[in-house]
């Protein structure tokens, strides 16, 4: 290896391009200076440079070919704009900003000025973009506005830092052993301790030796990092990790690297991972032999930090990209080539492991964004994104390790090879981001429309909608799936647009998910529903619906299209009443994360459910007979309804739903036969299958116990009232009154004050008033700590879903109740959900408590208002809240608990996943 002590700092421009002349890459530096000496940045204009720079025009775009052409009509454009001063000022106006305080790296500043951004002086917090090399806390997120883009996600934490990822890792190993062996075995310190100990003894025990690894959890740079031959000496309250050491690393010229790999994430809803074609090769700088007693403290040997090897006299910064201590991975692959090594196969299972790191990563990164952004309409531009480094290790059989990820990786250009592969990862990424100039106008136009739209949205009273007759409700129906289809199809074109784009302007980068190879996205898409079910169990149900939709959606526009005409079709010819209000379409269902429309179903859905209810039980099982009961054939109606249950049924009005939504039957005891149901048929048919009569019976008592608790909670709910501040149960109750009764002066004040003058946090805070107190109610009945689990819970938290779909507009649907059964109803009136009568009154007195909740926040602020010319503040509306009637407490006193707190308590319990 040969030292180059000429190269000082890589930004130094002309040091750069001196070395780089001859080079015969496209562009010169000079072109690129040129470039950016009109914009301000005062640089040179001597020299060339390998690196990979495309002109660029107003909004951005690349040309990425007929490169020298372009470089000419830089260059006459430079000398335009010299001539026309004004036409400067006009343009520097009109730039894309870039809000870069946040970052120590100047070629970050670089790139975005090359790229054609004006980079802001000050920490202008409404840059289109914006850069920081910390953390980036979730306030800052959720404040951005959807035409900002910040590099950073929140939740990434959870496989950034060692720990973390260990845990997770662990985790998931333990759900999908076969898919996540790409770690090395690692334990969490104190907390397994006594595990590594007896590990350690077991070893002994054996006669065999290993070599560990101990670094500090949240270290990085190799600080604090020691490597053991026996682990009897450690420190038992320090956080750190142990790690099984690599001892039998792949060596370069006899020395030991790893490799730097860059990753970027676009978006997390839905995922999109891009792997950068290029990285870094960081070796170490004294000759590697295999760990021994002796040896374990030479650090220059064992460890490939840039940073620890800088520090030793036989580092070598290299002139070139294939020699030196820092090497780039294209040279790498050509070394590989030439010595015969697969290389497809190691870089097809790196991109491997990165896509099951990062599904490990998502439940929480796509949770914490949700929760950032909970306005945000489905499949809408990501406002973070997120430059990761992978180091990785690999071995002698060229397998890859991973050994850990930095959501801040270096971007210092001590070195030439480091500005080249850095300034190429940070202008890709940019262009990748397609930040517009006119985003940020767009934005404020569609929020405008959304608002006006909701407003005006024709919501139908409970009455109004009664009094219409069979073909008009039909024809309502069909209009709302017309509205899904048009909004679907919305999508399907934006994602198509998306792609064209990330195509046309990848650069360097390549997609990795999700990817176009279809058993590999298949096994991906379950990976990520194993990841739900470990992380997140009690959201896992209704995330694989949503993964499905998301990642395996076949629709093509011309599909949507056809369902469209089809639509039109039905309307035309009035054939929607002879279809059951249901239009005939051959495509699949819509989106589930949208409300369905009433009355529709897809044709044979229930014939599917029924034959599945049947065929579940073996001849002769008693469950048979009782799963028929529950099944839900056309025409197996209510006449097949076990009594059992009968007598629950003591709400006014709820025996009125016999018929479900959609005309889909609901029984008193099952109800719509789907998932659950078919799953508890499955359980008990396991348990026939054994043939014991013993545990037919005990499940019979646990059925029976859940019907009790189900009950109870049903006898809570109803007593749950909504404290009006000051004012009495009966008064509380005659607002309410006074509001329904003259609902047609109210309603146009209240779709105001919910749809436009609250955001959608506030409205969000509303609906969690009850969802919080309902979690109370259950925890009391039910017994358990953790309400999460409970199949009951996961029923309302879609009917609380449901209320919060789009902002809140939701809850707002459910003033336009329709004959029998409400729009939010028909969440269970598909096959896949079964609920019965006593859970569908929960969820109806659920909604009723939200319906005046929102009510009563709204005619407390009226009067506040009225007082102090002032709406209520958090604090103001955490002193509404719900109560058990008879026990009838004082209200809750101001500092006791504020809303915000108990929002933030809701925040951290759902934070913490199991
Ligand atoms: P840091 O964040 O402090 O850089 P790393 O986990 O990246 O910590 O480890 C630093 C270096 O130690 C790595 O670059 C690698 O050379 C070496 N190393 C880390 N873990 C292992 C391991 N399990 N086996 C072999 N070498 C390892």
């Amino acid at each position: 290896m040969s030292s180059n002590a000429n190269l000082k700092h890589s930004t130094s421009v002309s040091s750069l391009a001196s070395m780089e002349k001859g080079n015969t890459d496209d562009i010169t530096l000079s072109s690129l200076y040129a470039r950016r000496t009109p914009l301000g940045t005062g640089l040179g204009t001597t020299g060339s440079t390998n690196h990979r720079t495309q002109p660029v025009n107003e909004r951005g775009d690349t040309h990425r070919h007929d490169a020298d052409k372009v470089d000419q009509n830089i260059l006459d454009e430079e000398r335009r704009l010299r001539n026309q001063p004004k036409a400067k000022r006009k343009r520097r106006k009109n730039m894309i900003t870039a809000n870069l305080n946040g970052t120590r790296y100047d070629v970050i500043r670089q790139m975005a000025e090359h790229i054609g951004y004006s980079v802001t002086r000050e920490d202008d917090p409404t840059a289109f973009l914006i850069w920081n090399d910390a953390f980036v806390s979730t306030e800052r997120i959720s404040d951005l506005k959807p035409y900002q883009r910040i590099n950073h996600f929140p939740g990434m934490g959870e496989v950034t830092r060692k720990d973390n990822l260990a845990r997770n890792m662990m985790k998931m190993a333990k759900a999908v052993p076969e898919e996540y062996n790409f770690v090395p075995r690692t334990w969490i310190l104190p907390s397994d301790f006594n595990i590594v100990q007896n590990y350690m003894k077991d070893l002994r025990a054996h006669k065999k030796s290993k070599t560990f690894i101990v670094k500090p959890s949240n270290g990085a740079q190799g600080h604090g990092i020691s490597i053991h031959r026996n682990l009897d000496k450690l420190p038992t309250n320090e956080h750190f990790i142990v790690q099984e050491y690599v001892e039998k690393p792949l060596l370069l010229d006899g020395y030991k690297f790893d490799l730097r790999i860059y990753v970027l994430v676009t978006s997390c809803d839905p995922l999109r991972i891009f792997l950068f074609n290029d990285g870094l090769v960081r070796m170490s700088t004294e000759k590697y032999l295999p760990p021994s007693e002796n040896n374990v403290n030479h650090l220059f040997m064992h460890l490939t930090n840039y940073s620890v090897n800088k520090h030793n006299e036989f580092y070598e910064k290299g002139a070139s990209l294939d020699a030196g201590s820092k090497r780039s991975i294209k040279s790498f692959n050509e070394y590989l080539r030439r010595n015969d090594y697969d290389v497809p196969l190691l870089w097809r299972n790196i991109s491997d492991m990165i896509v099951k790191t990062m599904i490990v990563a998502e439940p929480y990164v796509l949770h914490s964004y949700r929760m950032c952004r909970p306005g945000a309409p489905p499949a809408s531009d990501s406002v973070c994104f997120e430059v990761l480094g992978f180091d990785v290790l690999i071995d002698r059989k060229l397998r890859p390790w991973l050994l850990e990820i930095n959501r801040s990786p270096s971007f210092g250009t001590d070195e030439k090879i480091d500005f080249d592969i850095k300034s190429a990862l940070i202008e890709d990424t940019i262009r990748l981001l397609n930040i517009k100039m006119n985003d940020k106008k767009k934005n404020m136009n569609a929020q405008k429309l959304e608002a006006q739209k909701r407003l005006f949205r024709p919501t139908k009273r409970v009455s109004e909608t009664a009094d219409m007759s069979e073909y008009d409700k039909k024809r309502l129906g069909l209009e709302r799936r017309k509205e899904e289809l048009k909004e679907l199809l919305q999508r399907v074109k934006k994602a198509g647009t998306r792609e064209d784009y990330e195509n046309r302007n990848r650069g360097r980068f390549i997609r990795i998910f999700p990817t176009d190879d279809k058993a590999r996205q298949d096994s991906y898409v379950k990976l990520l529903e194993a990841a739900y079910t470990t992380f997140m169990s009690g959201r896992a149900p209704s995330m694989h619906k949503e993964i499905q939709l998301m990642y395996n959606n076949k629709l093509k526009e011309s599909d949507i299209l056809d369902m469209l005409a089809e639509c039109d079709n039905d309307e035309l010819q009035g054939r929607m009443a002879n279809v059951g209000g249901k239009p005939q379409t051959r495509g699949p269902k819509p989106l589930m994360s949208m409300p369905s429309s009433e009355a529709i179903h897809t044709p044979g859905e229930e014939d599917e459910d029924g034959e599945m209810s049947e065929s579940l039980s073996p001849p002769g099982s008693p469950y048979r007979h009782h799963l028929a009961l529950r099944g839900s054939r056309p025409g197996s109606v209510n006449s097949r309804v076990s009594n059992r249950m009968g007598s629950v049924m003591s709400r006014p009005n709820s025996g009125a739903n016999m018929q479900g939504p959609g005309g889909r039957p609901i029984s008193n005891t099952g109800g719509v036969i789907g998932d659950r149901a078919r799953q508890a048929g499955n359980q008990k048919l396991t348990n026939i299958q054994r043939s014991n009569v013993d545990d037919s019976f005990l499940t019979n008592v646990i059925r029976e116990r859940e019907d009790e608790l189900t009950r109870r909670t049903l006898y809570a709910l109803n007593d749950m009232r909504i404290k009006f501040p000051g004012k009495s149960d009966q008064e509380a109750d005659t607002i309410l009154d006074k509001l329904y009764e003259n609902w047609k002066f109210h309603k146009p004040r209240i779709a105001s004050y919910w749809l436009v003058k609250l955001d959608s946090i506030k409205r969000r805070k509303v609906i969690d008033i009850v969802r919080s107190n309902v979690r109370a109610v259950l925890q009391r009945t039910w017994r358990v700590p953790d309400v999460d689990n409970l199949p009951i819970y996961r029923v309302f938290s879609r009917v609380f879903n449901r209320l919060l779909w789009s902002h809140g507009q939701g809850l707002w649907n459910c003033f336009a109740a329709s004959g029998n059964c409400s729009s939010w109803e028909t969440i269970f009136s598909k096959s896949s959900d079964a609920i019965d009568e006593t859970e569908l009154n929960c969820c109806r007195r659920i909604v009723q408590l939200c319906k005046d909740c929102l009510l009563i926040v709204y005619q407390f602020a009226a009067e506040a208002k009225t007082a102090s010319q002032g709406g209520p503040g958090d604090r103001e509306k955490e002193q509404i809240t719900t109560q058990r009637s008879e026990t009838k407490p004082a209200l809750v006193p101001p500092n006791t608990q504020t809303m915000s707190q108990r929002y933030s308590k809701l925040y951290a319990r759902t934070e913490t996943l199991s």
